[in-house]
């Protein structure tokens, strides 16, 4: 499994929505689950080279895949985050990042269902973190 790293152009691409779940690359999924359970919080698909809206994320022992995560609201106050990145320096360097403490997201579950919810803070940064490699964002750039 390789992580992009950057200044890798392929981590500025907006990934693309997902059409067919049925079609959604085993092989990243499980790349995805492992990534997240051995080293990090959270992955987003275009780390791995795939530039598609898929994002999976460790809540504790709950893992999660969202597909088409979109933020539907935003809630104030926003706090300062300490984040890491396995896209940069392979997670070794600290960024401190604006985040909300709130956010609401609507998302595809690989079952085919849409849902809605939200999350709190260290969960919502780590949400706000993965939505933001969707869209060609790093958090040395923010
Ligand atoms: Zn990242």
């Amino acid at each position: 499994m390789e992580i992009l790293q950057y200044p890798d152009i392929r981590l500025f691409n907006t990934s693309v929505p997902i059409v067919a779940i049925s079609r959604i690359n085993p092989t990243l999924l499980a790349e995805m689950r492992y990534a997240v359970t051995a080293v990090a919080g959270g992955i987003a698909a275009v780390q791995l080279g795939d530039p598609v809206q898929l994002i999976c994320i460790k809540f504790g022992s709950e893992e999660l895949f969202l597909v088409n995560p979109q933020v539907v609201r935003e809630y104030s106050p926003t706090i300062f985050s300490n984040e890491r990145c396995l896209s940069i320096n392979k997670g070794r360097s600290t960024f401190v990042v604006s985040r909300y403490e709130k956010v609401k997201v609507r998302y595809t579950s690989l079952d085919n269902i849409t849902k809605v919810r939200k999350f709190l803070g260290k969960d919502s940064y780590v949400v706000q973190h993965e939505i933001d490699h969707l869209n060609g964002k790093l958090v040395n750039q923010k």
